[in-house]
């Protein structure tokens, strides 16, 4: 994937009143270039920060709002009153706003001048009592946004502004993504279906249908020099079996899953898509399901859900751009099957074929092996064990009152013993806070088999993200993290004990 935050910048807008005259408000607006300027240099922000002038009258403020929603470099706002900024005259400004923004609690100064403060002091460095005028303003209107508070050269403070941008970053890369559908749902399967127009409206992305025959038609269009030179690339980014290999005796079925990655390519590029689905009941015209290329694609940042799941697919796209450059990995997974050992209960997630590689502790093996379901010749895929380390997982469901999004951090260990016999890429974690506690609550909250598998962001950064999408959020294993308390139309998930 291109670099998500690459031009995009996030404006950094000062709140104060001309009551205090001329003089302070340039000392203002200089310890705002000052704050905007250290955060910019210090913080290890993503994307950047741009200090904006003043605003003083609610003439300015509806200015500075509108023009952030006509930019389309800006992917939110940092709000800070440095003074005191009466906050009737940020209602039109914030009525008006559509891009995210974060709202810094902050102060100029570190520590209190104890020997020479006196009421200019006072008067100049009042964000304690500045920020909560404009926050109840903002609780009012039902602003959904981003409270931080602190000095803004502690790191935690910079952590979580740079989090909060990777989200505003995946936020406005939702609103104009397309999540491409190759077939429909697998039959009879309930999670996976839901309300496409209600999550174009929430979450911005488009998600629109085409039959398998879109892909098929394009397999003959790669020439051979193309399909060889694809292939050349998987030997030398792989293990390759040994029929697999140049000269090996099923080479061609890996040239013909060559041909499926180009034409899944084309496919997306010429619709626009970042993310997409596929089934495996539906692949006329294809000789295996796509593993290999669906694998690959994820790598680089596209959002994929298999058996039609559009919605695993678009928050796989929103974590790959959130995660982007962090290097942990992350994938579409699903809970495959259990270890009960009463010392250790652990998840065995897996695919059929699908894992991205991103997450692989180690160079992936390229194989060859049967699939029992699909009644298409044996698929290419890559296999692989994922890294140990802390991990999440993510899931978004249509609960039929509207979407929730359910995230659960889990810790991936290495397993115990090789798994010779497995044909497919796995990694084994344990749920926090145990496999019971967390299994009861994902249940209980109707969480999906399938989920976005993370090493690369957080559940505040998720929570967040459903906060922007003003979508219900539901923490298993953390009890820190409450639910986002942020408009929801969803009803509460009724007494469900789930911050265990
Ligand atoms: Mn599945």
């Amino acid at each position: 994937m291109n670099n998500p935050f690459a031009g995009k910048e996030v404006w950094f807008v000062t709140g104060s009143q001309h009551l205090y005259g001329p003089g302070p408000l340039r000392q203002v607006q200089a310890n705002a270039d000052v704050v905007a300027q250290g955060l910019a240099e210090e913080g290890n922000l993503p994307v950047d920060l741009i200090s904006k002038p003043l605003v003083t009258t609610a003439e300015e403020i509806t200015a500075i709002c509108r023009l952030a929603n006509d930019a389309p470099n800006c992917i939110g706002l940092i709000f800070w009153m440095h003074t005191f900024s009466p906050a009737r005259m940020w209602i039109q400004g914030l009525k008006e706003l559509q891009k995210p923004f974060l709202h810094l609690h902050t102060q100029y100064n570190r520590a209190i001048p104890w020997d020479s403060i006196d009421m200019d002091f006072m008067n100049l460095n009042q964000a304690a009592h500045g920020d909560r005028e404009f926050g109840y303003i903002c609780t009012r209107l039902g602003k959904s946004r981003k409270v931080v508070a602190g000095h803004w050269q502690d790191t935690a403070v910079q952590h979580k502004v740079s989090d909060w941008m990777r989200v505003a970053a995946a936020w406005q890369d939702h609103q104009q993504l397309q999540v491409a559908r190759l077939g429909d749902n697998m039959r009879n399967v309930a999670v996976t279906e839901g309300d496409k127009t209600e999550a174009q409206i929430r979450f911005g992305y488009t998600v629109n249908g085409y039959g398998i025959s879109e892909l098929a038609t394009r397999l003959q269009d790669a020439g051979a020099s193309q399909v060889q030179a694809l292939c050349r690339e998987y030997d030398e980014s792989y293990d390759l079996a040994t029929e697999l290999r140049p000269a090996g005796s099923r080479r061609a079925e890996l040239e013909e899953s060559a041909r499926i990655e180009l034409a899944l390519r084309s496919f997306l590029e010429d619709n626009g898509a970042h993310a997409f689905t596929d089934t495996f009941e539906d692949l006329q015209g294809l000789s295996q399901l796509p593993g290999l290329a669906v694998q690959r694609l994820m790598a680089e940042g596209v959002g994929f859900g298999a058996e039609g799941d559009w919605k695993h697919a678009a928050l796989l796209r929103a974590i790959k751009v959130m995660g982007f450059g962090r290097g942990g990995g992350s994938s579409f997974m699903e809970d495959y099957t259990y270890h009960l050992h009463p010392e250790q209960q652990l998840v065995l997630g897996a695919h059929m074929l699908e894992v991205c590689p991103s997450i692989a502790g180690s160079r992936p093996s390229c194989e060859i092996h049967p699939l029992g379901i699909g009644a298409r010749s044996d698929p290419l895929r890559l296999v692989f064990t994922a890294h140990a380390g802390a991990a999440l997982n993510a899931t978004v469901i249509d609960s039929g009152e509207g979407f929730r999004m359910i995230v659960n951090p889990v810790q991936v260990l290495d397993p115990p013993e090789n798994l010779p016999r497995l044909p497919v890429a796995r990694a084994l974690w344990k749920p926090l806070p145990d496999l019971p506690r967390a299994s009861e609550a994902w249940i209980l909250a109707g969480g999906a088999h399938h989920t976005a598998f993370s090493y690369d962001v957080t559940p505040e950064q998720l929570q967040d993200f459903a906060a922007l999408a003003g979508i219900d959020f539901q923490q298993i294993g953390d009890s820190l993290i409450h639910p986002a308390k942020q408009p929801s139309r969803v009803r509460a998930a009724q007494a469900v004990a789930l911050s265990v």
